[in-house]
């Protein structure tokens, strides 16, 4: 058996991939398998990560003392902690595991020090804040992508130019915020805020689909030259008000096939972004505009298809540049932009009144073309004496309906009504004695022998005793005959309701 003729120990903040390729760089094995080959392993890479992740386990370890000849117990201790850091993985993020699984570098670090950091295999750093330039997955000479070998220590093997002989990468400025995070990981690396991350990734995946309404979270971040690019503008769409300002005019550009459906549904992604976040931001939370006039070029913002998951891919979307992604809702955000229930936004698609993309027929992710509302809408113009009812109005909250299930009805052409020009989706337009005669249909489906006391007593928040004085000056009426327990007709209940709201 042979040992390593060199046998360096881990630096501080050295990934452990970057120790066995400096290992095999100074032994003269270039690829990983070599290295592992010659240490009797076998490779193991993480779960989940196409690239080259060695997990530090207890078999490599064992290897690495025999071949270097030293006790390594108290640096395995080391990565392995790094390796199981609570705030690594989390099911409620965006993104749940946060290591790239793909080579990224400063080369200036590189060429200095001849080391790996560990954090340059995070997704939410951006910068080396040493040299306050991006990180690269690619050789700035030649653009190939890198590759996990240990030539990554000196240079590109494909162009081989050494790292050292480069200029001095862009200067890109890195976020407070950045920097914050790049020393709580440093030193105490257990102690990273969990809703900080948590507002960091939802950053980097709308920075990824800056004006989709559907943002999908990842398993892992898929492999990506610009991944740094990326995260450096979430960054700045947390911290900058001007670059918010930006998104939201391009907003308004890129999905303006949207503007019949009002506002919110043009700026959706931006007022979205900012719902979602748990800490206040000064990016998002100020909207103040910039003085001078943005040019447009200098912040257009740019998107990428590899953050659409693979249930959302279509051809057919595709091949009209990404645009048609940006026009999908699912039911959530649906509900989310115009204030309704979950149960209320599902009830307005009910029977395929617009078709489901790729036929997820059940689900409340099933996905719509906002777009086809347009010839819906305009077919079913306001009727002349009509009332405008909204989500919110009273009769949802004493009725067994929801404000979706009589838009829906009004779509589908089964009870006669219409929408506003301007106001389209969030309203529906109808004559009171249509809404009426739909009400009732709708008590007679459900409570077919008129409303139990306990029903009516629960719709119109008052007691039995009140139940029964309405009766008895003529504003309601039992149903049939005078039970053990009586029943309210669900016409006079109806009427009642209409009244005290003023709807009739
Ligand atoms: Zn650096
Ligand atoms: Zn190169």
């Amino acid at each position: 058996m042979r040992r390593f003729a060199v046998r360096p120990e881990p630096l501080e903040n050295e990934s452990f991939n970057g120790f066995l390729l400096r290992i095999g760089k100074l032994n003269c094995l270039f690829k990983h398998s070599e290295i592992v080959k010659y240490l009797d392993c076998e490779p193991t890479p993480a779960p989940g990560h196409y690239g080259w992740l060695e997990t530090p386990s207890k078999q490599i370890f064992r290897a690495l003392e025999r071949k270097l000849e030293k006790p390594l117990d108290k640096h395995r201790s080391r990565f392995k902690e790094r390796a199981q850091l609570r705030w690594l993985f989390s099911k409620s993020r965006m993104i749940i595991d946060l290591r790239l699984g793909f080579p990224r570098i400063c080369t200036t670090c590189v060429s200095e020090h001849g080391t790996l950091d560990w954090r340059w295999g995070l997704a939410v750093t951006a910068h080396c804040p040493e040299h306050e330039c991006l990180l690269t997955s690619n050789c700035p000479k030649c653009d190939k992508e890198l590759k996990w070998t240990s030539s990554l220590l000196i240079g590109c093997p494909y162009c081989e130019k050494s790292w050292s002989e480069l200029d001095s990468p862009q200067p890109s400025e890195i976020s407070k915020t950045e920097r914050q995070l790049w020393e709580d990981m440093g030193t105490m690396s257990n102690d990273v805020d969990e809703s900080l991350l948590q507002d960091i990734c939802l950053a980097i995946i709308v920075a990824m689909r800056p004006f989709d309404l559907v943002c999908e979270s990842v398993r892992n971040c898929p492999k990506m030259m610009e991944h740094s690019r990326y995260v450096a503008r979430a960054y700045s769409l947390l911290v900058s008000p001007s670059t918010n300002a930006a998104w939201l005019k391009q907003c308004h550009g890129k999905r303006r096939e949207l503007n019949f459906l009002g506002q919110e549904f043009v700026e959706a992604p931006y007022n979205n972004f900012s719902s979602l976040l748990v800490r206040k931001w000064r990016g998002p939370n100020e909207q103040a505009l910039p003085t001078k006039e943005l040019s447009f070029t200098e912040h257009a913002f740019s998107e990428t298809t590899q953050y659409i998951s693979q249930s959302r891919r279509d051809k057919a979307l595709e091949s009209d540049g990404q645009s048609n992604y940006r026009f999908q809702t699912n039911v959530v955000s649906f509900a989310r932009i115009l204030g309704l229930s979950k149960e209320s936004a599902q009830d307005y698609f009910r029977w395929d009144v617009l078709e489901s993309h790729k036929n997820v027929k059940y689900s409340t992710s099933r996905r719509f073309d906002l777009r086809e509302l347009k010839g819906i809408i305009q077919k079913r113009p306001s009727p002349a004496n009509s009332i405008e009812i909204f989500p919110d109005n009273p009769i949802f909250s004493r009725f067994p309906i929801t404000f979706g299930q009589l838009a829906n009805e009004v779509m589908l052409n089964r009870v006669a009504g219409g929408f506003s020009d301007t106001r389209g989706v969030r309203s529906v337009f109808l004559h009171p004695k249509v809404l009426k005669e739909w009400l009732i249909d709708q008590l007679n489906r459900t409570n077919a022998k008129g409303l139990s006391m306990q029903l009516a007593t629960k719709a119109l928040h008052c007691s039995r005793e009140s139940i029964h004085n309405l009766v008895a000056d003529n504003s309601l009426k039992w149903e049939g005959a005078n039970h053990f327990e009586p029943r309210v007709d669900n016409q006079s209940f109806c009427e009642y309701v209409m009244h005290s709201e003023r709807i009739l």
